[in-house]
């Protein structure tokens, strides 16, 4: 018997739990497991990091059977990133135990995943959106659904999605066991719990005492001009896995674009992102190939990475969304730093509140910001390949050494994007989307073209395949982009 299996979780998920290298069940998993595994209905105030997906994970594959056609419990949750992470936790809990798990979220086939559901699957994890289109085309059938999750409900709330939420509940069988699992709890929460719950037993798992204490909370005065700087100052010194959380999407991709010109190891993701970029984005920040993630707080939901050290509030932001902010870091018993950048005073008698509302302390600390210039080459390998300096002093030749001296590409292809001015962009916009959907640098982008509907754009001939299948993968405010070539 080991420490999971105590609580009164399956032997099997229990030995998964280990498998897993959890030794003991976290403070939420011990509070809240015992009172679900007996079929109360639960309200759990917990935040991202706390293993609550362990914990409404180990009761679902406690207390239904596996194997059977049609979904047994349902977990809805507001992020397409969150699905895709609790369906990859449970499916590595049910290792012994053989339930099926299937993520279902929008942007992608919806009649693939109708053929999925129809496979047979025990557990369907979605967002509301898209649970509700494959509900309405009858693909999805949830009357035999015996426990329903709602996880990250006050996010949920916040999205916009009571009313999907209302129709989806309205589907399931009167006799179910209901979980909530929400980071605040804000009246409109306690609400859905009154009107959607059996008598719930409440937990409350101390904010402070899971995530918050592991994490040294900083601030510093920083405006328009030298946040960038501050950035780049922290990072070098703290050299840890970095998410710097912004509020508006154009500006993250500014950032981003900036970021990268000065050398570092940087990118981004936003809700205009299509979602396998974002996929791969994730992966290549967890697998460390990328340095620093640059996202909105809406992209960053759910976000489940054990390892990040440092989190930037690059622009200041409300007292529930800095708990969710900064509790990417100090997560699984690590260690976590994370700075807040003020604009004034103002700001900071904000920052303040902030403190007094979570319990916290933030320190305000000073340092001498390094200047970084754009085009600087933090990596040094990159570095190697420039120019030596007794070739660039060298007159040119003729026009083509010109050209290749100073990065010009020798010819343009022509390309058309189905965006424009009507999609309240202009030019920079576009050459900046260019840039961060594909990697490439300013120069091989030649004239833009920008009309109502469509936009003519010259790149370099020796990288136009490349972003033509970049920009593809691309959404822009949920519309796909069409790229064609205009030979
Ligand atoms: P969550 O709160 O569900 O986002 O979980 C946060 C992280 O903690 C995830 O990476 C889990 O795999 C991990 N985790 C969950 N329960 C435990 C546990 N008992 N011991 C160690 N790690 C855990």
């Amino acid at each position: 018997m080991n420490s999971f299996s105590r609580l009164g979780i399956k032997d099997g998920v229990a030995k998964a739990m280990t498998d897993m290298g959890w030794d003991e069940p976290t403070p939420v998993q011990t509070d809240a497991v015992p009172v679900g595994l007996e079929g109360h209905d639960i309200l759990v105030q917990a935040q991202t990091g706390t293993g609550k997906t362990g914990t409404y994970g180990s009761i679902i594959l406690s207390r239904i059977g596996s194997g059977y056609n049609i979904p047994s419990a349902l977990i809805i949750t507001p992020t397409r990133e969150l699905a895709l992470q609790v369906s990859e936790e449970l499916s590595k809990l049910s290792k012994y135990t053989g339930h099926r798990c299937l993520p279902i979220y929008g942007g992608v086939n919806i009649e693939r995943q109708a053929a999925e559901v129809k496979k047979g699957v025990d557990i369907v994890v979605g967002t509301p959106g898209r649970v509700k289109d494959l509900l309405n085309k009858k693909a999805l059938r949830i009357s035999k659904v015996s426990i329903c999750v709602l996880d990250e409900a006050d996010r949920m709330l916040d999205m916009g999605f009571a009313k999907d939420l209302d129709y989806i509940l309205s589907w399931l069988p009167k006799k179910r066991q209901n979980m909530m699992f929400s980071a605040t709890m804000p009246d409109e929460v306690k609400k859905l719990a009154v009107n959607k719950m059996r008598d719930p037993k409440e937990i409350l798992v101390s904010k402070d005492e899971i995530v918050l204490d592991l994490i040294d909370q900083r601030y510093m005065i920083a405006d328009k001009d030298t946040k960038k700087d501050a950035l780049c100052t922290i990072f070098d010194k703290e050299r840890q896995k970095t998410i710097v959380f912004m509020k508006m999407k154009h500006r993250c991709t500014q950032l981003g674009r900036k970021m990268k010109n000065t050398g570092y190891s940087v990118d981004v993701i936003h809700g205009d992102i299509a979602q396998n970029r974002r996929e791969r984005v994730v992966r290549e920040f967890k697998e460390g190939s990328i340095d620093i993630l640059i996202a909105t707080d809406v992209a960053a939901r759910g976000l489940d990475i054990d390892d990040v050290g440092l989190v930037i509030n690059y622009d200041m932001t409300d007292p529930e969304t800095y708990v969710h902010r900064i509790g990417r870091t100090g997560r699984a018993g690590k260690r976590g730093i994370a700075y807040t950048f003020v604009l004034d005073e103002n700001e900071e008698k904000d920052l303040r509140r902030i403190a007094r509302v979570n319990n916290v302390e933030i320190r305000k600390v000073e340092m001498e910001l390094v200047h970084h210039e754009a085009n600087r080459n933090a990596n040094p390998e990159p570095a190697k390949k420039n120019v030596p300096v007794r070739d660039r002093e060298k007159k040119p030749r003729n026009k083509g050494e010109e050209k290749k001296r100073k990065n010009v590409p020798e010819s343009f292809d022509m390309i058309s994007l189905n965006l424009g001015s009507d999609d309240d962009l202009v030019k920079r916009d576009i050459c900046d989307f260019i840039q961060i959907s594909s990697g490439v640098k300013n120069a091989s982008i030649g004239r833009i073209d920008l009309k109502k509907d469509v936009t003519y754009v010259e790149i370099d001939s020796k990288l136009v395949d490349k972003v033509c299948r970049s920009l593809a993968e691309y959404d822009f405010d949920g519309k796909s982009i069409v790229v064609k070539r205009m030979d």
